[in-house]
């Protein structure tokens, strides 16, 4: 199947930048090489740094790239949405200053263009990092076109064919649309056309409340939008902590946006300008009307047109391509980073991947992807962030767990801050102080969250982690709070019998 290329809208000097970094017209391919030690399929990050890093180590490396480099992270997800993000965050702030005393004389107005405007010159100065250009520079043949696979060590791009001895696909994943009769006709956004919007939709439906659908919920109905998202599982944020997801909800309508859980949704009609989607939800039969819809709604691997089966690479077509522990495919010499392989669809995901194919294709090395102490975060506000298990997680491993929880209510900074709403929850396994796995909701719990991941991996108990010394006031002190309330547990009351002895001899 051909791949279209990705419209960026509009050709302003920004998105120009942006492409002539990672589109650039004119592109000569270079005269491959007679066998690469690298053939790396697919620049986004997973691909990059692959690519970077093994050219970096001396290797002979080819990256292929069928239409933007930098993929998705740069292109049409994180770079993009945490730039709308921080926009909507600030105009939140100024509509709730008012708590803290200030007051915003003339209320807030979004200026939608602007905030796109500034997205897009962020993305364009960022794009010089993944640009063709560059990584020619770091002594990468950078091939423009799409790989497909045509034996176990050749690859084809644009009529030349490149040998490898190792090879690793970086294809990255692509948004799915649910089969809904009537949406392709009535159109839709996804996230590789949202970010090319020039004007604010007036009323924006967000099929899905999976972090995508939650963070552009909520950022749209900042900027002024009426949001209403629209999710066919009971709750939003299904695979996060139900506490944790129960805060967002009750954040987002705070915001104003409408949610609308265990709804149906039984076709969309296009009336005149207006995209009608007809459901059905615990409140009866509605038809919702929209100027955009945008779908959230998962994520496949890309796959199409690789030609696996040419170079004996196995795979899923939800799962993606097969890999061992070792990131291996089915191919021995084959190798698979990032979104295309992953069950964990994040960027630095892709980026700690990649840095295992590097290890383990050309070095022999026996890194594990099962070993990776993946934190993630989703940017609504409050975040949300977590690392490690669930506690149904543990328990379904057989694992006992105790849980420690410290609600932000109780922390200064967070009281100084006004940003009450959420909570640091911890689990250990029970009868020790082995972290688990954590979960923190807070205004910046992204950032919070790695103070845990670093424990974890540093293999340090939650005990420790009351030791180390926090500067006050600061919202990460909750963390060392949890670390007090384990602390506490250790007292028995045997303990603090002997204790009381001890100082009534030594008054
Ligand atoms: C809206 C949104 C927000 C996100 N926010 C975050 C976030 O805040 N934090 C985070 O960690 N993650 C976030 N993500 C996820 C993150 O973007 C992905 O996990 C990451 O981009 C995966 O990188 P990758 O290299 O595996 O794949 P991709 O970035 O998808 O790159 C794959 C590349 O391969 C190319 N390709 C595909 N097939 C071929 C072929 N046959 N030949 C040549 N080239 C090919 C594609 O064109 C693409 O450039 C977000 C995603 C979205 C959609």
């Amino acid at each position: 199947m051909e791949h279209e290329a990705l419209a960026i809208a509009p050709l302003d000097e920004h998105n120009l930048q942006l492409l002539a970094s990672v589109r650039p017209d004119g592109w000569q391919n270079p005269v491959p090489a007679p066998r690469y030690n690298m053939v790396v399929i697919g620049a986004g990050t997973a691909g990059l740094v692959t690519a970077a890093g093994a050219a970096g180590l001396g290797a002979k490396v080819a990256l292929i790239e069928r239409d933007l480099m930098g993929g998705d992270c740069l292109n049409f997800g994180c770079v993009p949405s945490k730039a709308l993000i921080a926009a909507a965050r600030a105009a939140a702030s100024a509509r709730n200053a008012k708590r803290l005393g200030v007051i915003v004389p003339d209320g807030v107005r979004v200026d939608f263009p602007a905030v796109m405007m500034r997205m897009r010159a962020i993305r364009a100065e960022f794009a010089t990092i993944d640009s063709a250009a560059r990584f020619k520079s770091l002594g990468v043949d950078v091939f423009r076109g799409a790989g497909r696979f045509t034996g176990r060590d050749s690859v084809e791009v644009e009529g030349a064919t490149l040998r490898f001895s190792r090879a690793t696909i970086a294809t990255g994943a692509r948004a799915t649309a649910p089969p809904i009769p009537g949406l392709a006709e009535a159109g839709y956004l996804t996230n590789e056309t949202v970010f090319s919007l020039s004007e604010l939709p007036r009323r924006l439906v967000v099929i899905g409340a999976g972090p995508i659908g939650c963070e552009l919920a909520q950022a749209f109905r900042r900027f002024g939008s009426e949001v209403t998202m629209l999710e066919v599982m009971p709750q939003i944020l299904i695979r996060e902590d139900r506490d944790a997801a129960k805060l967002i909800e009750a954040a987002l309508i705070r915001d104003g946006v409408r949610i609308v859980t265990s709804c149906n949704i039984q076709r969309v009609e296009r009336r005149g300008t207006d995209k009608v989607l007809v459901t059905n939800h615990g409140a009866g039969a509605e038809e919702i009307a929209a100027d955009e819809v945008l779908i959230g709604a998962g994520r496949a691997p890309a796959i199409d047109g690789l030609n696996l089966e040419a170079a004996g690479v196995e795979y899923d077509r939800a799962a993606g391509v097969k890999v061992n522990d070792y990131l291996q495919t089915t191919n021995p010499h084959i190798y698979a980073a990032g979104d295309v392989a992953s069950p964990y669809k994040f960027t630095h995901v892709a980026d700690a991947t990649a840095r295992i194919v590097i290890r383990n294709a050309l070095f022999f090395g026996r890194t594990k992807a099962s070993a990776m102490i993946v934190p993630w975060c989703t940017y609504t506000d409050p975040e949300i962030a977590h690392v490690g298990m669930y506690a149904q997680e543990a328990e379904r491993r057989g694992l006992k767990v105790t849980t420690f929880t410290q609600e932000l209510s109780a922390v200064d900074r967070a009281v100084l801050d006004g940003e009450t709403d959420g909570f640091v929850k911890v689990h250990v396994e029970q009868g020790t102080d082995k972290l688990l796995g954590a979960t923190i909701v807070a205004s910046h719990a992204g950032d919070l969250i790695s103070e845990i991941t670093t424990a974890m991996a540093a293999k340090m108990g939650l005990g420790s982690i009351a030791n180390v010394i926090h500067p006050y006031p600061t919202q990460a002190a909750a963390i060392k709070k949890v670390g007090d309330a384990y602390n506490r547990t250790r007292l028995t009351p045997f303990a603090r019998r002997l204790f009381e002895r001890w100082f009534s001899w030594t008054r």
